[in-house]
């Protein structure tokens, strides 16, 4: 049995996480195909958009192509230059660096918690402290290179928050602007505030394997009702006169089309459901594997709520007496799907010239993390045959 990237998960396998399409889909998109309103400014693309500041609580929406072209958006936005610096964590999927260079910055990569597996508050400091000095005007500036850090970018990995309170106090003390990655974590919360509204900016993914989908597409969450404005402007070719053709800066072509945000809002209707789903697969994994010699599943803490998008296991084969690539393969041969996470940016080729700090934790959850079939649609019957698996492979090896 093999999974084979991208393509559709055999039949009688548990997939890793597919999307549940059950609710206002069909009709939302047959309203689309009928009117003949396809691509953007169509009628749901507002809706979506408005029910994801609903959702949200607040804030200006500025639906978007893909999560990525939203990042891209949040840091032009916040005026993060060629040549300055962005620090972000060494553990992430690879979008949010990508986007970094887009603008022509350079990446810092900075280690994560040893537990959370999220951006280290503890190092960012160090590296300002250690490694910067002031600018004239309160900012700072990295000594070696001379170039100046513009923004902290926190990626809330598998959907839990980072930890934004003491980001939050350094992005104030140093002049940073903190955007967010929301992406992986849309319904989570810290502090009782939903991801996405913690930051300055925030960009979210609607990509097919996240919280919901729109088929691919993302937003840009901002209060800045200017930001807001020049994201908009800028995600439809920048744009001044619509008759005429005249465009008043380099644009993009980064809006979401009215088919794709139909299907986001029948999702987005249905996100409290799906968010329950997620807690209750993740408590589910918790009371099943907890007891192992050497697993652990990453969690949550007081303050920070997550969405439990993926639920993920570390581990230790020195105690579990199985790696998790083994573990892996092993699961994969039952018809299970499950994935790593992504390796640290700090090693990545895409990224060579970036600066790094040391990132031994980053490095220790890659070679620990596992995360396990988490689907909206999972039964528990097929729940049950994930936690019978890893138990018996754990068991035979301990
Ligand atoms: C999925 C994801 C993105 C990118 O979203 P796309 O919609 O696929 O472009 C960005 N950051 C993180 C952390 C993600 O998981």
């Amino acid at each position: 049995m093999r999974f084979e990237p991208g393509a559709p998960p055999p039949p009688g396998t548990i997939p890793l996480s597919v999307p549940a399409l059950a609710g206002n889909e069909e009709r939302y998109i047959a309203e689309c195909v009928r009117n003949q309103w396809l691509a953007a400014a169509g009628p749901f693309v507002g809706r979506f958009e408005d029910g994801l500041r609903d959702f949200l609580g607040g804030g200006h929406v500025v639906a978007t192509a893909s999560g990525t072209a939203a990042l891209h958006l949040a840091l032009l936005v916040s005026g993060v230059r060629p040549g300055e610096l962005v620090l972000l964590p060494a553990l992430s999927f690879i979008a949010p660096a990508n986007a970094v260079r887009y603008v022509g910055a350079g990446c810092v990569f900075v280690d994560v918690e040893p537990d959370s597996g999220q951006l280290d508050p503890n190092r960012v400091r160090e590296f300002l402290e250690k490694k910067c000095e002031r600018t004239r005007d309160g900012g700072a500036r990295h000594r070696e290179s001379g170039r100046r850090i513009r923004a902290v970018l926190a990626v809330h990995v598998l959907g839990r928050p980072a930890d934004m309170d003491p980001l939050a106090e350094l992005a104030a003390e140093y002049d940073l602007v903190v955007v967010e990655d929301a992406a992986e974590a849309l319904g989570a919360t810290h502090r009782g505030r939903p991801a996405g509204r913690l930051g300055r900016v925030a960009a979210l993914s609607f990509n097919g394997n996240k919280v919901i989908t729109a088929a691919g597409g993302g937003a840009l969450v901002t209060d800045d009702a200017a930001w807001a404005d020049r994201a908009r402007s800028l995600a439809t070719q920048a744009k001044t006169d619509p008759v005429e053709y005249i465009h008043g800066e380099v644009g993009y072509n980064y809006r979401l089309g009215n088919l794709q945000a139909a299907l986001g809002l029948a999702q987005l209707e249905r996100l409290p459901d799906f968010l329950e789903k997620k807690r209750r697969i993740a408590e589910r994994y918790r009371a099943g594997l907890e007891n192992l010699p050497g697993i652990v599943l990453f969690g949550e803490s007081e303050i920070a709520r997550s969405s439990f998008w993926l639920s993920t296991i570390l581990v230790d084969a020195s105690k579990a007496g199985i790696d998790s690539r083994e573990l892996l393969r092993r699961l994969e041969g039952q018809g299970i799907q499950t994935r790593p996470v992504w390796q640290p940016l700090s090693r990545s080729p895409a990224h060579a010239g970036a600066i790094s700090e040391p990132t031994p934790h980053a490095e220790q959850i890659h070679a620990r993390a596992l995360s396990l079939p988490s689907s909206v649609g999972l039964t528990e019957t097929d729940q049950d045959r994930v936690i019978d698996a890893v138990r018996r492979c754990v068991a035979s090896r301990a």
